[in-house]
């Protein structure tokens, strides 16, 4: 299936959760979510049903749609995460993190995973010094990711520094605002990521 190209404050809703797609009007009395937290459409919480199946799938979706990931690139992560040691919806979390879109999100230089996604395409980033324009790039521990010189007056950039200086680094990585680089000190711990994702939910409904 195509990736979803309607609104995103849509997904927020019918996720009954803030999955932050917009940036900073995320948190703002603007978000769709805090003015109207129930399921879009005519019906809206009639048509929440709570199954078993709906259960694990919501948390499916949920962990999907934050990442704008497609069905069929979320499963194929689901199967590598199955096919490394430890425990798979932990390993699937890691590898959704340490996508390069992901990183530059959480390093502050995009203020979206779609617009770190969509910068990074356009190749304004570049990896221990070579340009990298692919999105799911999985980032190493001591990876340096750096804007490229030609991209930092960037507005979308500058904007997202700001808001990363707002609410903070995650603990496995480091930034370096004036030189416009990051450093993936290490791959991201469970604790470091999703806190209130239950990712067995996850396991348990590929394992259908
Ligand atoms: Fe979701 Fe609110 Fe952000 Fe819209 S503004 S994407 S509803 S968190």
């Amino acid at each position: 299936m195509a990736r979803y190209s309607g609104p995103a404050c849509r997904l927020c809703r019918r996720e009954l959760k803030k999955l932050f797609l917009k940036g900073s009007r995320c948190y703002t009395d603007k978000c769709a979510f805090e003015r109207r937290g129930y399921p879009p459409g005519q019906h809206g919480w009639s048509r929440v049903k709570v199954t078993d199946y709906g259960t694990h799938l919501r948390e499916k979706q949920r962990v999907k749609r934050t990442h704008s990931l497609a069905e069929r690139q979320f499963r194929r992560y689901f199967q590598m995460a199955s096919r490394q040691t430890g425990a798979t919806g932990e390993n699937l979390l890691v590898i959704l993190e340490i996508r390069l879109d992901s990183t530059i999100f959480h390093l502050g230089f995009a203020r979206t995973r779609a617009e770190a996604r969509q910068l990074v395409m356009h190749g304004h980033f570049q990896v221990n010094g070579r340009k990298v324009d692919i999105p799911s790039y999985q980032v190493k521990a001591q990876d340096v990711i750096e804007v490229r010189e030609k991209s930092r007056k960037m507005g979308s950039i500058l904007d997202a520094l700001e808001m990363r200086a707002q609410r903070g680094l995650p603990a496995w990585l480091e930034q370096d605002r004036e030189k416009f680089r990051g450093v993936v000190k290490s791959h991201p711990r469970r604790d470091d990521i999703h806190p209130d994702v239950l990712e067995q939910l996850i396991v348990e409904y590929y394992s259908r």
